[in-house]
């Protein structure tokens, strides 16, 4: 076997097939409390790559929390080949606020990689990036809709890259969307550091979606299978769709909306997606889909304001 010592996150030293918790700080409230990162080491018994998984950079993206929570529930650290790093609360203001953004009004994943003097999101991402990301080879960053809005269970990677796509694949969600990285995010500056990330998006702000819960934890240990960091499981019973290109279809009139559509629904261009009603049930205006293709998020509010994103449509490959 080969040699395998502890490792050494945030000056806490874990040992071989231990599990470690503890905090990172990270500055403080306006009235001196500390606030601080929580951490959950688990550091296998014998070597393998190292793994962090993380939610809620958006405050109010909880269901990543849950997620985290059931698969450490399974995870034993005499069985786990390499390490697993969890953050499962990264905007920890958002957090307590169900707030997607920081104090400051700042976009956490608009503030990757960060710097040690810099704003309060840039010291966060900062202090990620130098004790999660660098330790590790791969990562899962976690979270839900936005607005309002709920998502189909899916992946957002960079799917023309090999390996990326094959742990896409392995995490088996219904659908897998090639996304480009976008400046400021954990995957863009995490990618650049030489990690392979895939990003899960799932169910809505603020709210345990079960299906979105059940999807997350089922891929995440799928792709820990994949690493070599779990022995099994491999590969989804059914293999995920795949799309290079999604569109949100808005509403054109403003009214009350009556969504004929779910998430994970297949539609054809033209096919009506609903209807947008006066305040006496007249209808004012119908929703269509712009092109063939699946149901991959839609809003949750029935009243919309003209422009408002309706629903979101992945061409399929
Ligand atoms: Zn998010």
């Amino acid at each position: 076997m080969a040699e395998h010592g502890p490792i050494v996150v945030g000056g806490h030293e874990v040992q071989p097939g231990c599990i470690d918790g503890f905090e990172l700080p990270i500055g403080r409230l306006v009235t001196g409390t500390a606030m601080a990162l929580p951490v959950r080491v688990v550091h296998g018994s014998t070597p393998g790559p190292t793994v962090w998984l993380n939610a809620a950079i958006h405050g109010d993206e909880i269901a990543g929390v849950e997620i985290i929570t059931r698969v450490l529930r399974d995870l034993d650290p005499l069985e786990v080949h390499g390490t697993v790093l969890a953050v499962p609360v990264v905007n920890v203001w958002g957090f307590v606020g169900g707030d997607r953004l920081l104090p400051d009004r700042r976009d956490l994943n608009r503030s990757f990689p960060g710097s040690a003097a810099g704003s309060l999101a840039a010291q966060i991402a900062n202090l990620f990036m130098t004790e999660i990301v660098d330790r590790s080879s791969v990562g899962i960053d976690l979270h839900t809709g936005t607005d309002n809005r709920t998502n189909l269970p899916q992946i957002r990677a960079d799917l023309d890259d090999p390996e990326t796509r094959r742990l896409a694949e392995a995490f088996g969600a219904p659908l897998m969307v090639h996304a480009r990285n976008r400046a400021g995010t954990l995957r863009q500056a995490a990618t650049r550091r030489g990690a392979t990330v895939l990003l899960y998006e799932a169910g809505e702000a603020l709210r345990f979606d079960e299906d979105a819960i059940d999807s997350g934890v089922a891929g995440v240990r799928r792709v820990l299978g994949a690493t070599g960091v779990i022995d099994g499981p491999i590969g989804p019973d059914d293999p995920s769709l795949a799309s290079r290109s999604t569109t949100w279809v808005r509403a054109g009139r403003s009214g009350i909306l009556h969504l004929a559509v779910g998430l994970g629904d297949r539609v054809e261009r033209r096919q009506v997606l609903g209807s947008i009603d006066d305040a006496f049930g007249n209808s004012v205006a119908t929703v269509r889909a712009p092109r063939d293709g699946m149901v991959i998020g839609c809003t949750r509010s029935p009243l919309v304001n003209r422009g408002d994103a309706v629903a979101h449509i992945a061409e399929l490959a």
